[in-house]
């Protein structure tokens, strides 16, 4: 069977499935969510996967899995407590979603992930691509799993010249998928396609020469494989200027402030945080006019300590970092706690305080 393309390639089907997934078979990484195809574990996994390194997701998915190791247990955890399995992974929002959808499976499906691409592409956070993945890898459903990894890959393999930057050109590549895919084996040809992704066909320098199924790239008989695939580049970051603090008490207890509900990092941790709306006012008597306007208590700012820098997808924060006291009766709320350095470790603290933090214990 050959498929075509508009601009007339053409590819052996049954040849290519054979070439991909042997190799898969010999070739894929021992990784702990590949032990079993329980579709909570795949599930968890690509959700941890999404903008994240497999090396920096290997510790966490094992730990996240200890911890809440069925969806009973990651629906009925604290949020608290799954924030801070996720301490560090960043895109928040990506496990607050997991936890609303696991919660929907327990009521709704009596615990069983459901096994349709209609009821699974509802469940709260799951696109077309992690509805595939799961389908594909844990119940053998031949549906498409495309991210951009595929996407490249199969922007070679079949020297499709659409920009992968735009959301419709998904689906071209979904429906090159359902024509390409094994249906003996759409869990291995999918994961086949995204390790290769990962370890060969990679997106500066693809190694080509041992490439499995270099007999079928169109991309390497043109010689554009470097050319591909076509992705236009986002627009720009926006750097915020933020002053942050390390504020004690008279007893070395540190003072820290849940975020609020909704927007970035939300219901996180942090260390008291004001914006400074002009570089050139990032000085320290605007920092305390704007902290004590902006908090119920007054605080007293010390040193300056260092500066934390962290990119987020569309933002850079410049935070520059004080150590500082509170001069006034402190009182604690839901949103402020005055808490030990041992107590610390019970509340889940994005990146950029985690920095900062080692920066106060370097002093
Ligand atoms: Fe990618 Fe090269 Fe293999 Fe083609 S031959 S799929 S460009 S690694």
């Amino acid at each position: 069977m050959l498929i075509e393309q508009e601009n007339s390639v053409k590819i052996n089907i049954n040849a290519f499935q054979h070439d991909l997934i042997s190799w898969f078979k010999n070739e894929q990484r021992d990784l702990p969510w590949r032990k079993d195809q329980d579709p909570y574990k795949v599930w968890v996994s690509e959700i941890m996967l999404q903008q994240t390194r497999v090396d920096t997701v290997i510790p966490y998915f094992n730990r996240f899995i200890d911890w809440f190791p069925t969806i009973d247990d990651l629906a009925d955890a604290d949020e608290d407590k799954v924030l801070k399995a996720w301490e560090g992974l960043g895109y928040y929002s990506r496990v607050r979603n997991l936890q609303s959808a696991v919660k929907e499976v327990k009521e709704k499906y009596n615990g069983e992930v459901p096994n349709t691409p209609k009821e699974i592409a509802e469940l709260k956070g799951v696109g077309p691509y992690t509805a595939g993945a799961i389908l594909s890898i844990a119940y053998g459903i031949p549906e498409p799993a495309v991210d951009g990894n595929v996407m490249r890959v199969l922007s070679r393999i079949l020297t499709i010249w659409e920009d992968i930057a735009k959301p419709s050109s998904r689906k071209i590549f979904e429906k090159a998928v359902r024509e390409l895919i094994s249906h003996e084996d759409p869990s291995s040809f999918n994961q086949a396609l995204m390790e290769l992704g990962a370890l060969v066909c990679t997106p500066t320098s693809p190694s080509c020469l041992l490439c499995p199924v270099r007999d079928h790239c169109h991309a390497f008989f043109e010689g554009v494989q470097t050319e591909l695939p076509i992705k236009t580049k986002k627009a720009k970051t926006r750097d915020v200027q933020l002053a942050a603090a390390i504020i004690t008490d008279s007893t070395g207890k540190i003072v820290i402030h849940k975020r609020p509900a909704n927007g970035l990092l939300a219901n996180l941790w942090e260390f008291p945080t004001i914006e400074l709306h002009h570089p050139i006012q990032n000085s320290r008597e605007y920092a305390v006019n704007l902290f004590n306007q902006n908090h119920e208590f007054e605080i007293k700012l010390e040193q300056t300590i260092g500066q934390v820098d962290h990119v987020f997808s569309h933002l850079v924060w410049n935070m520059k970092v004080y150590t500082g006291t509170i001069n006034a009766k402190f009182q604690e709320t839901e949103e402020w706690k005055l808490v030990s350095f041992e107590e610390m470790k019970e509340y889940a603290f994005p990146v950029p305080y985690q920095k900062m933090f080692k920066l106060y214990q370097s002093l």
